[in-house]
């Protein structure tokens, strides 16, 4: 990862260039513009082409304008505003340093390729016209090429990985915010509303009032968890129907809250398991950074090659009925559909409704990968296609291949009395806890009291649960075995 330059800059504004890191405090693109003691021009490029099937999906985008909203009033009451341009990031960029003759540019490093690719290309145009991109670290706690084995080489396992990285981190306690980032008149700048981030279909009320874009709304859920989950998190996240886990995940992918921030946030609540167990949670994330660093074709291509042969379904049907929460087996309904609703997804809800998928129904990994990506408020590259890899056994660091989650039993386990299946699957909400993970098993009057019909009301599953486990451990072991 490139660091800031020692090169002194030329006269002339700083421009301050926002992506996946839309705040103002623990900023270090931020401060190093704003302590350059020049003008500074903050700016906002929506480069949908560079990132082509990767752009940012549906959900993602309603955060987006929420967040830029967010940023421009933070930045408005500092003194300054955001301009907003759209197109190929580095011509926006060459052409805005040529406007208002800039001297420098700084930014965040991203963990995404056609991010680095870009930004190396940039760095030579701009040392051309005596100008110096900065590369700050706004997103990660660590560089993701800083953390070696003993030979030197990237991490493909979490353990090893997770060690070196305890070793080697000790935040540095997080910046400030700028009280006032001086500004000139700003150069022209597109108006949000006419990117279209929202939907032109009104499918987001739900989102809407679940969730606060923007600095402000990450750190008051900072500070909720910290004052109410934290200490019980190792426990409490695996609750499904409870608000056991920090729900930062959008506000971490958008940059909304540094991951520094929230490190240091632990050393609040009182020390013990929950707050180790959610350190090792960001420790993940930034594996994930790690992965996608040296692996970047880690979100369209299976890591282990024996799997890029695997013989996945075609099935449509059986996609779109668990797209929309209909498979017939309510823990994952319950998942897909809040996904739906919400734009997010209990973590261990999205490894039993991912496993069902690339298991059970023998989908492509592929499928779900994208899906998620549309319908996530955190769609996030690295998170995202190692997590998926990761359920479906083909990646880095893969779950057992014979480790095929069963539905029910997952079910019983982390949503014993059914609230969450209640809450997202309405029409199942009249029947008894111990038939709520396995409607199919109930005695008829058991659902005619709940007024269930299965087929009619509810779906029958998609997939025999003990056929589908079969199907998939046979292709499973051809497949590892072929490689062993
Ligand atoms: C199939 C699948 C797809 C996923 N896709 C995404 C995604 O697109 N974006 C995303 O942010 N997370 C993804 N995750 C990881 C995880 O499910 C979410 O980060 C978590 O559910 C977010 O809720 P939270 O903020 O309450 O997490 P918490 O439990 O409070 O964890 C705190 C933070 O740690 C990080 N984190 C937690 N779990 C993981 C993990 N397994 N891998 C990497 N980082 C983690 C997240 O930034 C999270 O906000 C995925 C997991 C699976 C199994």
């Amino acid at each position: 990862m490139r660091q800031p330059s020692k090169a002194a800059d030329q006269e002339g504004p700083a421009i301050l260039w926002f992506r996946r890191d839309l705040r103002l405090s623990d900023q270090d693109a931020v401060q190093a513009a704003v302590g350059g003691k020049t003008p500074v021009i903050p700016v906002f490029i929506l480069d949908d082409a560079k990132a082509g099937d990767w752009k940012a999906g549906g959900a993602a985008r309603w955060w987006l304008h929420h967040s830029l909203t967010s940023l421009a009033g933070s930045l408005q009451k500092a003194g300054s505003g955001l301009v907003l341009r759209r197109g190929e990031s580095a011509e926006n960029i060459l052409a805005l340093v040529r406007e208002v003759g800039a001297g420098s540019v700084h930014t965040g490093v991203m963990p995404e390729p056609w991010e680095r690719a870009a930004d190396a290309a940039l760095a030579n145009a701009l040392a051309g016209m005596g100008c110096t991109l900065h590369c700050h670290r706004t997103a990660l706690l660590h560089d993701p090429e800083a953390v070696t084995t003993q030979a030197g080489k990237p991490f493909s396992v979490f353990t090893p990985f997770a060690h070196a990285f305890s070793r080697v981190t000790h935040p540095a306690p997080p910046g400030p915010m700028p009280t006032r980032i001086p500004s000139p008149a700003l150069p022209r700048s597109d108006k949000l509303v006419d990117w279209a981030l929202l939907p032109s279909i009104r499918w987001d009320a739900e989102i809407a009032a679940h969730w606060t874009p923007g600095e402000a709304g990450a750190a008051e859920r900072l500070q909720h968890f910290i004052a109410e989950a934290a200490a019980q998190y190792d426990f409490g996240r695996n609750a499904v129907a409870e608000a056991g886990s920090s729900s930062l995940s959008p506000h971490l992918h958008w940059g909304e809250i540094s991951a520094r921030q929230v490190w240091a946030a632990l050393d609040e609540a009182p020390a013990g398991a929950g707050v180790a167990a959610f350190r090792r949670e960001l420790i993940w994330r930034e594996f994930t950074a790690h992965v996608l660093w040296h692996h970047p074709s880690v979100p369209d291509e299976a890591l282990r090659p024996e799997f890029r042969t695997f013989p996945w379904r075609r099935d449509a049907r059986a996609l779109r009925a668990w797209q929309r929460g209909m498979t017939g087996v309510p823990i994952v309904d319950a998942g897909m559909r809040q996904l739906w609703s919400i734009g997010w997804m209990h973590n261990r809800v999205r490894m039993i409704t991912a496993s069902f998928l690339v298991k059970h129904l023998l989908l492509p990994w592929r499928e779900g990968e994208a899906w998620f990506w549309d319908t996530l408020v955190d769609a996030d590259l690295p998170n995202n296609s190692v997590n998926w890899q990761w359920v479906a056994g083909c990646g880095a660091d893969p779950s057992p291949f014979f480790r095929i989650f069963n539905p029910v039993l997952q079910g019983k386990k982390f949503d014993p009395e059914g609230a969450y299946v209640r809450r997202w699957v309405p029409e199942l909400a009249g029947l008894d806890t111990r038939f709520i993970h396995e409607p199919w098993a109930a005695p008829d009057v058991a659902l005619r009291t709940a007024g269930i019909t299965i087929g009619k009301t509810y779906p029958a599953p998609l997939v025999d649960l003990a056929e589908g486990r079969a199907r998939a451990l046979a292709a499973l072991r051809q497949t590892v075995g072929r490689a062993a």
